[in-house]
């Protein structure tokens, strides 16, 4: 029988302070939701249930999630679902860029669910929704995060001819937990797909940038992160973000440990001192979490 001191008892949250968050209402988040439903956009936000979405609603933006709502692969970090994916929708191009134009967005990002059902795994979708947002906005600075196409390196090469100012690909964890965490995955071939990019690159004015992220917590030790920002050193990647892993439901893999905010500013130090043009390290970084402000700590060029 419950006590009616118990029940009036505050439920003890399971977060350390430093992961509570005050959830901002009002500001744009009505607009958002109400244009993303209008238009039949997914966004990562709540496919992947971000912890930031109330605070990035609420500031107008949003990252929008292409190539459908399902995901063919099962990383067991990710909250997306992995039902049968479904088709393409030709509309979806012109629609991003519609959103974005009416968000008045000046940094776009856009990613999406992993097709390795379609023959270039969804790069020319991701190509032509680059360039349906050049044409409607010019100005704005468009970052794409790509799957690893299975390591195709003509389908990054569609990405990359496309223009966007940054090529996204994550590595997510450390090799040691590839087969735990994302087990379709391989880290040499993401690296790889970085590095491809970059050499795409070169001699052209886009991709600008290569950026790639992970998540701690997931039970990596010290020496193995330090050796992933190193590996993206030496793939010429210039851009990296490191946030706290949180498990989205009790059916994924368990959160290992909760990294202070201390470690993560050693960790954004660390990497700056590696020659990363721009880092964000923190609890609740993710790769799109204020992009366009990370994007305004690079100064140089793609070879960064
Ligand atoms: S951090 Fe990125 S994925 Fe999360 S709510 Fe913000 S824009 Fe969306």
């Amino acid at each position: 029988m419950t006590k009616a001191s118990d029940s009036a008892a505050p439920r003890r949250s399971p977060f350390p302070p430093w992961l509570r968050k005050r959830v901002p209402t009002g500001g744009e988040a009505r607009r958002v939701r109400d244009l993303l439903a209008e238009l039949r956009l997914e966004t990562v936000c709540s496919g992947a249930h971000c912890p930031n979405l109330p605070e990035c609603f609420a500031r107008g933006t949003a990252t929008f999630m292409i190539l459908g709502g399902t995901c063919t692969r099962s990383c067991r970090f990710c909250a997306v679902p992995d039902d049968p994916p479904g088709p393409l929708r030709d509309d979806e191009p012109g629609a991003v860029a519609e959103a974005a134009a009416r968000l008045g967005l000046r940094h776009v990002v856009v990613t999406s669910v992993t097709r390795d059902d379609l023959a270039d795994g969804g790069a020319g979708h991701f190509a032509r929704t680059i360039r349906a947002i050049r044409q409607r906005l010019p100005k704005a600075v468009v970052e794409v995060l790509v799957p690893d196409f299975e390591g195709r390196e003509a389908d990054v090469e569609t990405v990359c001819a496309a223009g966007p100012d940054i090529f996204n690909h994550n590595v997510e964890t450390v090799p040691r937990l590839y087969p735990a965490v994302r087990p379709q995955a391989d880290y040499r071939r993401s690296l790889d797909v970085l590095a491809h990019a970059l050499r795409f690159a070169a001699g052209r004015d886009r991709p600008r940038f290569t950026k790639s992220g992970l998540m701690v917590g997931l039970g990596e030790t010290h020496d193995e992160v330090r050796a992933v920002l190193a590996d993206l050193r030496g793939a010429g990647c210039g851009i990296v973000t490191i946030g706290q892993y949180l498990a989205p439901s009790p059916a994924h893999v368990p959160v290992a440990r909760f990294v202070e905010p201390e470690e993560f500013a050693a960790w954004e130090a660390e990497a700056r001192a590696m020659g990363f043009a721009a880092v964000a390290a923190g609890p609740f970084v993710r790769s799109s979490y204020h992009a366009d402000r990370v994007y305004e700590q690079c100064t140089g060029d793609v070879t960064a």
